[in-house]
C-alpha cells in the first residue's frame, strides 16, 4: 500500500477503505466471495505485462513459453476438477466466456457446415454473395434461455443484452404457483420455438437444475445445450452437486465464472466436449485478445485450491449454511421464492414487509449487511425497485459461519426489514426508494454484525 500511496494515495486510500468495510459488514451477495491469500497474490506480477494472444504453443507473440505453462495448468486443473474432456481459462469473466460459447457454437453448428457446403476451407475463400448468406444464416439463430425474473441471467437473451441482439430469442420461466422450472413447459416452448441453443443456468434460482432433463430437451429438439454454471461452479467441483445435478456429463458447452462460490480471481472459463473443442479454441481471435495471464495463473491456483478436500466440506457447507438462513426466515414468518433452497441461494420475497427491494437493500446496508435487491418471478416493482432480495451463503461461510451464525444472520435481517417503512417522494407521494428505519435499529445491527 505504501508503494501504490506514493504514486495515487487516493486509491492505497480507496483499498485500505475497501478493507474497512469488507471487514466491518456481512457480505452476503450470492455472487461474491473471498479469494486466498494465493490467489489474489498470484494476480499482483509480472505475468500481467504479457501479451499472449492464440492459444498454447500457437501464439501471434514470441516470448509466451511461460504464459503456455500457465495456461496449460490452469486448463488441465480445470479439466480434471470438473471431470471435462476440454477446457478454455482465456475468459476475462463471465460475459466473455458467455460470449465466446456462443459464437464458438455458431460456429460450430452453423459456419461449419455452410463452408463445408461450399467447398472451402475458411471464410476468406467464400465469395462476397456467399459471406454474405453465411452472415444472415448466423443472424437467424435462435436461443432459449431462462427469463431474467425468473432468476436467468442478462447473458441468456435478455433484450438489451447483445445475447439478445445477436441471436432471436426467447425464454422459459418458472412455474407461476410454485416458482420451480417446469420441464414440461421448457419442453413445449423448445419445441415451438426450435432454438440452436438452449442455455441453463442462473444467476438468481434458488434450486437445483436436472441437466439430464434439459439435455434431453436439447436433443429432443436438435438443440445445443449450454450451461452457465458460473454462480454454482463451486458446488458442482465440491462434489455437492453430482449425478443429474452435475452439468458437464450432460451439456455441449458449460461456461462459468471463477469467482463466485469456486473462490477464484475474478475471470471466466469455458468447458466443453471434444466435438466442440476446436471451435471454443478459437476464442481468441474469435472474440478475444490477450488473454490476463496474471489472472489465469491464479485461476490455476484456485482450481488447485478446490481440488483438495477441505473444498468439498466448504461446498458443503455452503449448501448447509443457505437451508439454516433459509429456515431462519422461514420460522420468522418470512417468504422465500420456491419456499425454500437447495443451493447456495436465498431469494426473499420482501413485499410482506410492506417495502421494495430497494428499499430493503438500503436499510440493510445503512445496518452493515450487504445485499443487492433482486426481482422476483412476475415483479409487480420490475428490475429496478423489485420485490426481493438476493442471499448467498460462499461468502460468509469462507469465514467460518455455520448454522448458528446464518440463523442469526437471519434474525438480524427480519429486525431490520420489520422496523422499515417507506419513505415519501419530494412531493410527498409514496416512495419506492426512500425508507425510514426506525431509531436505534441499524446502530444496534451493526454491532451485532461485528460481533459475529
Ligand atoms: N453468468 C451468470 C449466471 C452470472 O450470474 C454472471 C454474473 O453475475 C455472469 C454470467 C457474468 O459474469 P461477469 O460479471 O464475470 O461477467
Amino acid at each position: 500500500l505504501e508503494v501504490i500511496a506514493s504514486v495515487e494515495p487516493r486509491i492505497a486510500e480507496a483499498t485500505k477503505q475497501e478493507l474497512a468495510d469488507q471487514r466491518a459488514s456481512l457480505k452476503l451477495i450470492a455472487s461474491e466471495n473471498y479469494a486466498s491469500p494465493a490467489t489474489l497474490m498470484t494476480m499482483g506480477t509480472w505475468f500481467s505485462d504479457k501479451y499472449a494472444e492464440g492459444t498454447v504453443g500457437h501464439r501471434f507473440y514470441a516470448g509466451c513459453q511461460n504464459v503456455d505453462t500457465v495456461e496449460q495448468i490452469a486448463a488441465e486443473h480445470a479439466k480434471e476438477l470438473f471431470g471435462a474432456e476440454y477446457a478454455y481459462v482465456q475468459p476475462h469473466s463471465g460475459i466473455d466466456a458467455n460470449l465466446t460459447a456462443y459464437w464458438a457454437i455458431l460456429a460450430h453448428r452453423v459456419e461449419g457446415p455452410w463452408l463445408e457446403k461450399m467447398a472451402v476451407k475458411n471464410m476468406n475463400e467464400l465469395s462476397e454473395a456467399d459471406w454474405e448468406k453465411l452472415r444472415n444464416e448466423l443472424g437467424n439463430q435462435r436461443l432459449l434461455g431462462m427469463s431474467l425474473d425468473a432468476g436467468g441471467h442478462l447473458t441468456h437473451g435478455f433484450r438489451p443484452n447483445i445475447s439478445g441482439k445477436m441471436f432471436h430469442q426467447n425464454q422459459y420461466g418458472t412455474d407461476p404457483e410454485t416458482g420451480l422450472l417446469d420441464y414440461d413447459a421448457v419442453r413445449a416452448k423448445a419445441k415451438e420455438f426450435k432454438p440452436l441453443v438452449i442455455v441453463a443456468g442462473y444467476s438468481a434460482y434458488p434450486r437445483r437444475v436436472n441437466f439430464a432433463k434439459m439435455r434431453e430437451i436439447a436433443d429432443e429438439v436438435g438443440a445445443t445445450l449450454m450451461v452457465d454454471m458460473a454462480h454454482f461452479a463451486g458446488l458442482v467441483a465440491g462434489k455437492v452437486f453430482q449425478g443429474e445435478e452435475n452439468p458437464v456429463p450432460y451439456a455441449h458447452v458449460v461456461t462459468s465464472t471463477s469467482h463466485k462460490s469456486l473462490r477464484g480471481p475474478r475471470g471466466g472459463f469455458i468447458l466443453a466436449t471434444e466435438e466442440y473443442a476446436p471451435s471454443v479454441d478459437r476464442g481468441c481471435p474469435m472474440v478475444l485478445g490477450g488473454p490476463l495471464s496474471h489472472v489465469m495463473a491464479a485461476k490455476a491456483v484456485a482450481f488447485a485450491e478446490a481440488k483438495q478436500e477441505s473444498f468439498q466440506t466448504y461446498a458443503q457447507n455452503v449448501a448447509d449454511n443457505a437451508q439454516s438462513l433459509a429456515d431462519g426466515f422461514l420460522k420468522r414468518g418470512a417468504n422465500l421464492v420456491t419456499g425454500g433452497t437447495d443451493n447456495h441461494i436465498v431469494l426473499l420475497d420482501v413485499s410482506g414487509f410492506g417495502i421494495t427491494g430497494r428499499q430493503a437493500e438500503s436499510a440493510l446496508l445503512d445496518s452493515g449487511v450487504v445485499t443487492n435487491r433482486n426481482s422476483i418471478p412476475a415483479d409487480p416493482n420490475g428490475a429496478w425497485y423489485t420485490s426481493g432480495i438476493r442471499l448467498g451463503t460462499p461468502a460468509l461461510t469462507t469465514r467460518g459461519f455455520g448454522a448458528d451464525e446464518f440463523d442469526r444472520v437471519a434474525e438480524l435481517i427480519v429486525d431490520v426489514l420489520s422496523q422499515t417503512t417507506p419513505g415519501t417522494t419530494k412531493a410527498g407521494g409514496p416512495s419506492k426508494a426512500s425508507y425510514i428505519i426506525a431509531d436505534g435499529v441499524a446502530d444496534n445491527t451493526k454491532a451485532a454484525a461485528a460481533e459475529l
